[in-house]
């Protein structure tokens, strides 16, 4: 491969500078992740770096990162043909090891060499906060067609662009100062300010978010590694100038038009095995709040990602609650536990559904094609309705005081959108409705009584979910199960 080199006439010496963009970039995507990622850095002038492109398939571990070498390739080709030169590579190293390694050096020399690199090859090392909250330090090191590295200067352009947009920010706010005004009676004292909310999923559940936001929720931790497409538009709310946008990038948008001192955490990640038990632990900060503070949301369409939140709310002790949307939106379920008032846990509940994915090749992934928009929107009305029962359960100055106690053992909402649907839940309605045709309408909801189960893998059928608590050793994992 060969680089065009032509432009680029520095000396050693002369600052390599960051543009805004790719700062954010590398602060968003290194940032927010365990040490010994990386990526590559491109110059369409030879001064500035303004492309940067994350090594999201990258063979990493705890102490090395293994540049998915054929990805990356195709990605300098892409920049040779559009006049992009590849410049240098940066990766994060764990805490205190602020230098290349004699392997960074080995691989420096080699891409110089395949390359045609010519001149100088910038190795930066990024030093991410231990909570991975996105903050860097970048050590910049350059290599020169030798085995040495020298430190290397380095600017970062226009930090400008965070205080516009704080200033921006604080404008905002001040436009709109009696925004929480109307709701003050239900939620007294700014109650909610103090409420956390972690939610995997960002797709159809963006609006019930949004709408927590309206009910004065100031903690957001949203997870989705997804893109907003075209065919969101239809089914999530989505619009047009969202498209290619990250869904979580979109939803912190929204969150920050309601409320622009919301602190949000953007994550555009998914919930797989990548993402350790430790990792979502530093991410969401989880061990820093009461947990009657905290809600965790299950809210993606993949079985073992809603599997893993359920598992993740009981290691961490805190409320949950997770929705799905049934086929060609015939219907809806949300489910939830608390410790200490619900009594079946997420998997007693769901317990024949696990066994048919566990014991057949089932897709993972359900679908919700074919929903028209509005049994979402339902849905996310339920769920914000019932967030509110658990965020709300112990403020004694709310009308939802204490009010999740009737659901104490029917913490599963099935909802009818359609007339096919067919459960035993509905028959009732459905023998009223054989009389009587006009009297209902198909959109119903009713909290069905859930039983324990005696061998549940997750909670041992003890009925009190408190006790798993620290219980699990890694939730990456399905605990066995007897079937
Ligand atoms: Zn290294
Ligand atoms: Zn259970």
């Amino acid at each position: 491969m060969k680089c065009n080199t032509d432009k680029r006439n520095v000396s050693s010496n002369e600052p390599w500078i960051f543009t805004a963009e790719v700062y954010d970039e590398i602060k968003r995507t290194i940032g927010r992740r365990k040490p010994e990622q990386g990526g590559i850095l491109g110059s369409s002038d030879g001064k500035h770096i303004d492309h940067y492109y994350f090594d999201k398939t990258a063979n990493r571990s705890s102490a090395s990162y293994t540049m998915d070498t054929k990805a990356l390739n195709e990605v300098i080709h892409n920049w040779n043909d559009n006049g992009v030169q590849l410049v240098g590579i940066i990766h994060s190293h764990p805490q205190g090891v602020n230098r290349p390694s004699s392997g960074d050096m080995e691989t420096a020399k080699h891409i110089i060499e395949t390359i045609d690199v010519q001149g100088r090859f910038f190795t930066p090392i990024v030093q991410v906060s231990p909570k991975l909250t996105g903050e860097i330090k970048i050590y910049p090191y350059t290599f020169e067609q030798t085995v040495e590295m020298k430190p290397q200067s380095m600017e970062i352009e226009e930090s400008a662009v965070d205080k516009i947009k704080e200033r921006h920010l604080r404008a905002l706010d001040k436009k709109a100062p009696n925004r929480f005004k109307r709701i003050e009676s239900i939620f007294p004292e700014n109650l909610m300010k103090k409420k956390v909310v972690i939610c995997f999923g960002c797709g159809g559940s963006g609006p019930f978010i949004e709408t927590l936001a309206r009910c004065g929720v100031e903690t957001f931790v949203n997870v989705d590694g997804d893109i907003v497409e075209d065919t969101n538009i239809a089914t999530q709310g989505a619009y047009i100038h969202e498209i290619g946008k990250y869904k979580v990038d979109v939803l912190e948008e929204r969150i920050r038009n309601i409320n622009p001192l919301a602190r949000v955490v953007s994550i555009n990640r998914y919930l797989d095995e990548n993402m350790t038990d430790d990792e979502f632990a530093l991410i969401t900060g989880i061990k820093n709040y009461n947990y009657e503070d905290v809600l965790l949301l299950g809210c993606t369409d993949n079985f073992y990602a809603q599997d893993r939140c359920a598992q993740l709310a009981l290691k961490f002790g805190v409320p949950y609650l997770a929705a799905q949307i049934f086929e060609k939106g015939r219907g809806h379920e949300v489910i939830f536990s608390y410790p200490g008032v619900t009594k079946a846990c997420p998997r007693c509940m769901l317990e024949s559904r696990y066994k048919k994915f566990l014991t057949s090749s089932q897709n993972a992934t359900g679908s919700s094609s074919g929903a028209a928009v509005c049994v979402t929107d339902y849905l996310n009305s339920i769920k914000a309705y019932m967030a509110i029962y658990i965020l709300c359960y112990n403020e004694q100055q709310t009308p939802f005081y204490h009010l999740l106690d009737k659901f104490a053992d029917r913490n599963y909402l099935m909802t009818r959108c359609s007339d096919e649907l067919q459960a035993p839940a509905f028959e009732p309605i459905a023998e009223l409705e054989s009389k009587e045709t006009d009297l209902t309408f198909p959109f119903m909801t009713v909290a069905i009584e859930q039983t324990v189960e005696k061998d549940c893998p997750l909670c041992y059928g003890t009925g009190d979910i408190s006790i798993i608590k620290n219980r699990i050793p890694d939730t990456r994992y399905l605990p066995n199960i007897s079937i």
